[in-house]
């Protein structure tokens, strides 16, 4: 069975809502756009993606501890990071579409092209032209390579534009009751910031040493004017970050160390090397001495899904001016006072859990001779399984349930078990495959005269007749967080 890859990514997406696992949000509105739900199934497998995350950070890490702060915070914080003034993204609209287009975007678009129809000459100086103006922040630049390269509307087909203009990502609101400027406030559009305000509060209180870790996962909103392929560019969406703080000029050091870290954490799940790969920055943001992206390789081509980033002191240094608190610390070992220098790393969980979606799908032909069959399995590591046994009993009848129910109630204090009994044996094992149960448990007649069950292994479809007793430990060991954090 052999797909393309568009197809492929059609299919996930179908399978991830028919499955339960992710949702348009408001659908019975007909949805808001760029703005999903998780289902059932996909929050299970969300918090099993946060959960593999923090305890490789925060457990596995004595000198990083996590918080959780708050999405509101004062307005001043997004004036010294920058995002008040900064965090725009140039747009241009349509005349006759009334559509609106990222410009740079409309741009790569074009470059994609002429590299696709062998024309490397005018990609490369196309490409150059393009960094020099983003670089410059010169959108009449921006506005007059889009004219000069005949781009059009993908919607109107003409070349009727508008300027380009710069358009604020922020999402803002207004807190309390008086509607005036000196109370918006905005949503976090990351939430590193609330690590950097709290340096001092964790520092002191845990008594944290430098080199030391924050970690944090939560919401964060971006206003994206171009939100396209389903979760890898939401308007609300989830990150887990973490701020390293580092003596100056021992940053390069820890880059290295969280670089080669953050890609290990990735493959841990058994995610074949070749899907990945690291982009390093060749433009850096003002205020980052290195930069790298992990990339995956999703269906529509290798997509960035964590940045790892030198940030020096810029974040820390900015804070202490606007709020005028001093963010320092004393280092004994060098006897010093400063302000540490910053590695972060930054994942986006909504981009985690779509590649673990597709690198789990596979469409299976069982067929044998004339008789058809097929099945869909979701072939995810067991730790990250929402589900992580079935019990199902062979018939509604002759003591069967009453049995199988023993069993759920007994693993369940363990692990997120499911009870079936409705439909036949096999449609019952389909249904598993297809949201990812790593094991099916069958109690049958035996069952009752001799505590044993069969268990059936998804991905080899083998079963195996085994006592009652020995099932806590089979799937405890097989869904034991030990197996990713040890690697
Ligand atoms: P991009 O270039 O794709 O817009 P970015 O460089 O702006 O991403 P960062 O600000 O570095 O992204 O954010 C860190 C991570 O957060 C990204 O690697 C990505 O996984 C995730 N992320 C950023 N924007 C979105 C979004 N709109 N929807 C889902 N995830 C996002």
């Amino acid at each position: 069975m052999s797909k393309s890859t568009d197809e492929l990514f059609k299919n996930v997406i179908s399978h991830a809502k028919e499955y339960g696992f992710v949702f348009p949000s408001s659908e019975i509105y007909d949805g808001l756009s760029a703005v999903y739900d998780y289902g059932q199934n996909g929050s299970e497998l969300k918090n099993n993606i946060k959960t593999y995350w923090w305890k490789s950070m925060v457990q596995l890490h004595e000198n990083i501890v996590g918080i959780d702060a708050a999405i509101f915070m004062h307005p001043k914080t997004w004036k010294a990071s920058g995002h008040v003034d900064g965090f725009s993204d140039p747009m241009i609209d349509n005349k006759d579409s009334k559509k609106r287009y990222r410009a740079d975007q409309l741009l790569e678009d074009k470059i994609a092209r002429y590299e696709k129809d062998g024309k490397k000459e005018k990609a490369d100086a196309l490409q150059t032209n393009l960094d020099d103006a983003l670089k410059a922040d010169n959108l009449v630049a921006l506005r007059d390579l889009i004219i000069e390269h005949e781009i059009v509307c993908p919607v109107s087909g003409t070349r009727n534009w508008t300027d380009v203009r710069q358009f604020n990502l922020m999402f803002s609101t207004q807190m309390g009751a008086i509607a005036d400027d000196a109370d918006q406030i905005y949503l976090r559009p990351e939430t590193a910031q609330g690590i950097f305000v709290n340096f001092l509060n964790v520092q002191k209180t845990g008594r944290m040493k430098i080199p030391f870790g924050i970690a944090q996962i939560g919401k964060a909103f971006r206003n994206e004017v171009i939100a396209r392929q389903f979760i890898m560019r939401m308007r609300e969406f989830e990150q887990m970050e973490m701020q390293f703080f580092v003596r100056p000029g021992e940053e390069m050091k820890w880059y290295a160390y969280w670089k080669e870290a953050r890609l290990k954490w990735h493959l841990a799940v058994g995610t074949p090397a070749e899907k990945y790969r690291y982009h390093d920055h060749t433009k850096l943001a003002h205020y980052a001495n290195a930069a790298v992206d992990i990339e995956f390789e999703f269906p529509f081509g290798f997509k960035e899904v964590e940045g790892i980033h030198s940030r020096t002191d810029f974040d820390l240094s900015q804070h202490q001016e606007l709020s005028g608190k001093k963010l320092q610390y004393f280092d004994s070992e060098i006897n010093q006072n400063y302000i540490p220098y910053v590695i972060e790393t930054s994942i986006g969980l909504d981009r985690m859990f779509l590649l673990t979606m597709i690198n789990a799908y596979e469409e299976q032909d069982l067929s044998e001779g004339d008789k058809k069959d097929s099945r869909v399995v979701l072939k995810l590591h067991p730790c990250l399984a929402p589900v992580k046994a079935a019990i199902l009993p062979l018939t509604k009848k002759d003591g069967l349930p009453e049995k199988a129910r023993e069993i759920m109630n007994r693993l369940k204090l363990d692990h997120n078990i499911i009870y079936e009994e409705k439909d036949s044996i096999g449609k019952r094992y389909r249904r598993q495959d297809a949201i990812g149960t790593p094991f099916c448990i069958t109690v049958d007649h035996q069952s009752l005269e001799d505590n044993t069950v069969t268990i059936r292994h998804r991905d080899s479809m083998l079963q195996e007749r085994v006592a009652i007793d020995q099932l806590d430990k089979i799937i405890g060991e097989l869904v034991s967080w030990k197996n990713l954090l040890a690697k």
